[in-house]
């Protein structure tokens, strides 16, 4: 079985996260990159399965910066069997649908029975790329699962819902999302990372897949305006003297809070 496993590259989130006020993009510069941890849980997914069944095969795949390497040689390092970098300067800035485009577009080239994504990434948290690749994969989108139960020819599991859970399951080919439910992802180790090192790499560009990233008939997101977060001021102290209970209705009117 072929598993393609998604993983985002995203600013680390112990640091505060700033956004480039010129581009609108985030500030690569301002924070270490690192695999986003929920792509780690997806590989982990895949890993586990591999591990009782040893005619699987792993990719893992990213669209990014010059950075994503680092990340791709970990999941690398962790186990998947090679890589793949969609890294364009045409993508720069890439919204959700051209991402998905990109992604769906690599992922036919190298072909699969299943991929494997997060549900929602920490940076963007567009929580569709999944969605969007399946439709253009033209297979069944298994999302939001809290459980994932991988067997020849079809993947199931579980989805929470408000009130209860659903439980779904799909033929293979199909794409599935998870959430943060599933375990935490294993460390490399170093027999992992020295093997890392002699792993299938490939990089790819948006013209190697046929796409175009300037199609002006294609509709396309732009950031239009971007603000900082504006810096946080002191609250308002309320001293009861009896009339505390009116001043704070009169606080909650003035900012149209009620
Ligand atoms: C040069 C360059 C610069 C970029 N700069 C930024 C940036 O500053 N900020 C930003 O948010 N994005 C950036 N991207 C990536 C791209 O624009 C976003 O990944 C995309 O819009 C997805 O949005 P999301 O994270 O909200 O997706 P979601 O739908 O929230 O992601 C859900 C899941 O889909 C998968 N997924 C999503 N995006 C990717 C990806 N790129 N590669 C592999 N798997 C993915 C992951 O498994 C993820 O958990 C850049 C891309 C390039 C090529």
């Amino acid at each position: 079985m072929k598993i393609i496993v998604l993983v985002k590259e995203v600013p680390d989130t112990y640091g505060d996260r700033k956004l480039d006020l010129e581009t609108g993009l985030a500030d690569r510069a301002a924070n270490d990159a690192v695999p986003d941890e929920i792509g780690e849980r997806a590989l982990e997914v895949a890993l586990t399965y591999a591990d009782k069944n040893a005619d699987t095969e792993i990719v893992v795949m990213s669209v990014g910066p010059n950075t994503v390497p680092g990340t791709l040689r970990k999941a690398l390092a962790m186990g998947a069997a090679s890589a793949v970098h969609v890294m364009d300067d045409a993508l720069m800035g890439a919204d959700l649908g051209l991402t998905g485009e990109v992604l769906a577009a690599a992922i036919r080239r190298t072909g699969f029975d299943l991929v494997l994504a997060g549900n929602l990434s920490t940076d963007g948290s567009g929580g569709v790329i999944p969605s969007i690749v399946a439709e253009l994969l033209g297979v069944p989108a298994a999302t939001n699962l809290s459980s994932v139960e991988i067997s020849e020819g079809a993947v199931a599991g579980v989805r929470a819902v408000e009130n209860g859970s659903v439980n779904v399951r799909a033929d293979l080919p199909a794409v599935v999302s998870i959430t943060e439910a599933l375990p935490d992802a294993r460390f490399p180790n170093f027999k992992g990372i020295m093997a890392a090192k002699k792993k299938p790499f490939e990089t790819l560009t948006a013209n190697d897949l046929g796409i175009n990233a300037e199609d002006e008939s294609k509709g396309r997101s732009i950031v239009v305006a971007v603000s900082e977060r504006p810096a946080r001021a002191a609250g308002v102290k309320i001293i009861d003297e009896g009339d505390a209970a009116s001043q704070l209705a009169d606080f909650l009117v003035q900012n149209r809070l009620v």
